[in-house]
């Protein structure tokens, strides 16, 4: 996969994309793009607290899903009683995203670079580096780790490839005792974290934008985007496009215009899914002008969350393909809260049945009966994800929902799956 965007303008530049993605993987070539980390303009506490300001100034918000403002996270964790770390998030157990991994592989010292200015900005000593066991991009980090002379101690932390273990909370359970999975809040781990310290967890891209911001300032990052969402974005584009990738966009391009420059749809499009497994579905054509931003607009609260949008042909199944996800995600519970773990898995079964032309107007009610019980009850929000998804095919497809409650047999199911799931055989069965 290679990143389908303009290369060659100048870094910094005004109001010009790329921003991520243009400095080079080694250390040198980062260097001569975007020049030396500017700590010694940031010096002491004065320089801390102005380096926070300008982030919050910049409108910064978190690039990993919540799109909690980045300043305030960090005005929060500077505050602790004890010493900070710093947690840099580059997991990215979303099945429907690659846009950390591709960050990671392309502008590793982006990101680090961002790590360390944001522990400074905190007064944290130590960063932990976070990214999926089992892929080759530890191993690369490792090495370009070790070509650094930061005032920070790095860590690089093997995380289990489960969809929960990139919760901040299951991080932080990881670091400390070895279990990757989720604990119930609070406290948080921005009050009480890594070893009992007050903990920034950050998203990888959200890092980056903070080395660009601490370069360049809050005005220049506010220079595309739109008021409430500014600075640029990176978004992992798939499904029936003719150029699935990764691109940097700025908030606040319509979904259409995302579309087309993912080289347009290879056929009709019946909706796309935007904020990935955590989303919801976008009806095409209506929501060809819908704006893409952080913010949760329309009326199903939609949002560009961790980035992902994937188009889905009208000849596909919404309701099918929504039940593949809400099983994997069933699947992929930490097993710890009841209405996660029993509640899940048996809204998969109702969609499955809705979707393959079993369902009844009873099932119809237990499933929103389901629905509701689940949601808002887990220790982490992952039930919420898949009641959220759940939800939205009912409504985006209801007139398919109709058409199979009437007993039509829908040709959509058999068609290849669109939405990408992990391989079972590559899901890791262990939270050590
Ligand atoms: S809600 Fe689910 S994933 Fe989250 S902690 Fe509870 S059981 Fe684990």
């Amino acid at each position: 996969m290679t990143i389908m965007l303009e290369r060659g303008t100048r870094q910094g530049a005004p109001g010009t994309l790329p921003r991520l993605l243009a400095g080079g993987r080694r250390l040198g070539e980062h260097r001569a793009t975007y020049g030396q980390i500017p700590l010694r303009r940031f010096a002491g506490e004065d320089g801390r607290r102005t380096l926070i300001r300008a982030i919050t100034d910049a409108g910064l918000r978190g690039r990993g899903g919540a799109g909690f403002p980045t300043g305030r996270k960090m005005t929060s964790v500077a505050a602790g009683a004890k010493r900070p770390v710093v947690i840099a998030n580059g997991c990215e157990s979303e099945p429907a995203s690659r846009k950390d991994k591709m960050l990671m592989a392309c502008a590793p010292h982006l990101v680090m670079d961002g790590a360390v200015l944001a522990a400074h900005a905190v007064g944290a000593d130590r960063v932990y580096l976070c990214v999926e066991r089992g892929t080759s991009i530890a191993d690369r980090l490792e090495r370009e780790l070790a070509q650094r002379d930061d005032p920070v101690k790095w860590k690089l932390v093997r995380v289990p490839r489960r969809y929960v273990s990139s919760e901040e909370s299951a991080l932080v359970h990881l670091i400390n005792d070895g279990d990757g999975r989720p604990m119930a809040a609070p406290p948080r781990p921005y009050e009480k974290g890594v070893a009992g310290r007050p903990t920034l967890v950050d998203n990888v891209e959200t890092l980056a934008h903070v080395a660009l911001i601490a370069a360049y300032g809050p005005g220049w990052f506010r220079e595309v985007g739109t008021r409430s969402d500014p600075g640029s974005t990176l978004v992992t584009v798939g499904g029936a496009v003719a150029r699935p990738n990764v691109y940097e966009i700025a908030p606040g391009m319509r979904l259409g215009e995302v579309l087309d420059a993912a080289g347009g749809a290879v056929e009709p499009i019946g909706a796309v899914l935007v904020g990935g497994y955590f989303g919801t579905w976008v009806p095409m054509p209506d929501g060809w002008g819908l704006p893409l931003t952080h913010d949760r607009t329309g009326p199903q609260g939609t949002s560009l969350g961790g980035g992902g949008i994937i188009a889905l042909p009208a000849e596909s199944c919404g309701l099918a393909e929504t039940a593949r996800v809400v099983r994997y995600l069933a699947e992929e519970s930490a097993q710890q809260c009841g209405p996660c773990m029993f509640g899940l898995p048996a809204i998969a079964t109702d969609l499955a049945a809705v979707a393959y032309g079993r369902c009844d107007p009873a099932t119809r009610q237990r499933l929103s009966r389901r629905i509701a019980q689940v949601t808002g009850r887990g220790a982490c929000r992952h039930p919420d994800a898949a009641t959220k998804l759940a939800t939205s095919a009912l409504t985006t497809f209801a007139d398919d929902l109709m058409t199979h409650m009437d007993g039509w047999t829908c040709t959509g199911v058999s068609r290849d799956p669109i939405l990408p799931l992990p391989d079972r055989r590559h899901r890791d069965r262990s939270w050590k």
